[in-house]
C-alpha cells in the first residue's frame, strides 16, 4: 500500500467509495481503534489544543512562535530546549523566545557528558580524527542524554533545535514530554517548510538526482 501514490485521494473528502482495495480505510476495525485512541483523556484535549493552535497561527505566526503558542494554550510551563550545539546561536535564540514569553526555560546542549566517539559507539566504522592531545577533537552527540536530563527536570514539552537525523529519532523516543521540532537542521537546503507545490517540486526535484 503507498497512500502516496492514491489516485483516488477519497480520504481528504471523507469519502468512503471509490476506495483503491488495498486502502487502510477498508480495516473499519482498525480505523474505529485510531477513533477510540483520540478519545483517550491524554489525547483528547492534546489534540483539541494543536487544532486550536493551528486555527490561531495559520498564515501568521512562524513555527517557532506557534510553538510557544501551542504551549500557552497547552498551559505548560517548563519547556525543555534540546539544541544541536552547531546550532548554539538558534538555541540561545529559542531558549530566549520562550521565556520571553513568560515560560521557564530548560537547555541542553547535544555535546552533554563530552563523550568521545569510541566510548558510545562499539563498532565505530572510522576511528575519530585526533587532536593534539591524541584524543579525539570533537565530543559525540548525545540525545539520549538530553532526552534523559530533561525529563530528570521534568519539563512540561520540548523543542528540538537542529538536532541530526537519527539523533533527533533517539530523543524522540527516550523524551518522556511530548515534543516538536521548531528548527529543521537540512544541509543542503537551509531550511524547507514551504508547502506549496511550486515549493515541492524545487525541493524534490534536485534531490531526485541524488545517488546513493
Ligand atoms: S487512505 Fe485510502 S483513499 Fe486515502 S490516500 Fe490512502 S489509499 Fe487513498
Amino acid at each position: 500500500m503507498n497512500c502516496a501514490y492514491c489516485t483516488s485521494q477519497a480520504c481528504q473528502t471523507r469519502c468512503r467509495e471509490g476506495l483503491p482495495e488495498d486502502c487502510p480505510m477498508e480495516d473499519a476495525g482498525r480505523v474505529e481503534a485510531d477513533c477510540s485512541c483520540y478519545h483517550q483523556e491524554e489525547n483528547q484535549d492534546f489534540y483539541a489544543d494543536s487544532i486550536e493552535s493551528m486555527k490561531q497561527s495559520f498564515g501568521k505566526m512562524p513555527r517557532i512562535i506557534e510553538a510557544v503558542n501551542f504551549c500557552r494554550l497547552r498551559g505548560y510551563q517548563k519547556i525543555g530546549v534540546a539544541y544541536c550545539s552547531g546550532a548554539l546561536k538558534k538555541g540561545i535564540a529559542v531558549a530566549q523566545i520562550f521565556e520571553k514569553h513568560g515560560f521557564e526555560v530548560v537547555s541542553v546542549g547535544c555535546k552533554l557528558g563530552g563523550f568521545s566517539p569510541e566510548e558510545l559507539i562499539d563498532d565505530l566504522p572510522e576511528p575519530p580524527v585526533q587532536g593534539e592531545t591524541g584524543r579525539p577533537k570533537r565530543a559525540i552527540c548525545n540525545p539520549i542524554g538530553q532526552a534523559r536530563f530533561l525529563n530528570e527536570q521534568k519539563t512540561d514539552f520540548n523543542v528540538v533545535v537542529g538536532l541530526c537525523v537519527g539523533h533527533d529519532s533517539l530523543f524522540f523516543r527516550y523524551s518522556h514530554a511530548p515534543v516538536t521540532v521548531v528548527v529543521l537542521k537540512d544541509r543542503l537546503f537551509p531550511h524547507q517548510s514551504d508547502p506549496s507545490e511550486q515549493a515541492a517540486m524545487e525541493w524534490s526535484q534536485p534531490l531526485c538526482e541524488i545517488e546513493l
